[in-house]
């Protein structure tokens, strides 16, 4: 099967955008990443994929923790930064939850500790016990068909 089918198909799946977080030689670091799930309730646990050409995987795997940073819309910039898609330095004044680097002005900061991976194919699943949780007013950056979209209207739909 072509790559580009299955992207074009996993590409239909509208989701939201994170940058997933981590300190590494006393640094910060971020990866723009949209595979991002809720795993479960009791005990709070959350899932992200890496691909294994990322150098963000090494600092994940020495750091054991990592925080997600859902991003709100007017954070686009943020999503094309920790994507290498703007090459530009950008000096981010970063806030700390739990010991990590988080994102000022994401929606959701959660900071997470690794408490299993598991590789499959070509990127690793990094489950995460959370830590502790921020939350910010806004409304979210959307990733659908492979461009960034917002809400124009919350429209609730109920049956
Ligand atoms: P690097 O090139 O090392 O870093 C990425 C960029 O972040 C660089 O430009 C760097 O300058 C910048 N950066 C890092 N830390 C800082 C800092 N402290 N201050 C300022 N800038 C900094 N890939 C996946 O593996 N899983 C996914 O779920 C995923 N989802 C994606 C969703 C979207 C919407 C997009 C656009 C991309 C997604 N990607 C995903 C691809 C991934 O974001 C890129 O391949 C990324 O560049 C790989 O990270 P890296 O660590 O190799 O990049
Ligand atoms: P795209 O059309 O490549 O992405 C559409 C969907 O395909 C994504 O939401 C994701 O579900 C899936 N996808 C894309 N690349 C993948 C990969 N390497 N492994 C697993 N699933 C993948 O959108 P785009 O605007 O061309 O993406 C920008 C860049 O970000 C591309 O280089 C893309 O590969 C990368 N990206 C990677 C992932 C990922 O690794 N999970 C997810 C999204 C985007």
């Amino acid at each position: 099967m072509e790559d580009r089918l299955f992207r074009d198909a996993m590409g239909k799946f509208s989701t939201g955008v994170t940058v997933i977080t981590t300190e590494f030689e006393n640094a910060p670091h971020g990866m723009t990443a949209n595979a991002f799930m809720s795993v479960s309730l009791d005990p709070k646990l959350v899932v992200v994929s890496i691909g294994h050409k990322a150098r963000f995987l090494e600092k994940i795997k020495t750091s054991r923790k990592f925080a997600v940073n859902i991003l709100a819309d007017n954070q686009k910039e943020y999503s094309m930064t920790f994507a290498g898609q703007i090459k530009d330095e950008i000096d981010i004044k970063f806030e700390t939850l739990a010991g990590l680097p988080v994102l000022p002005g994401a929606l959701a900061q959660v900071s997470c500790e690794v408490v299993s991976e598991y590789v499959e194919g070509d990127h690793t699943l990094f489950i995460g016990k959370v830590l502790d949780i921020k939350l910010e007013e806004g409304n979210p950056l959307l990733f659908f068909g492979g461009r960034y979209h917002q809400l124009k209207e919350l429209e609730v739909i109920q049956s």
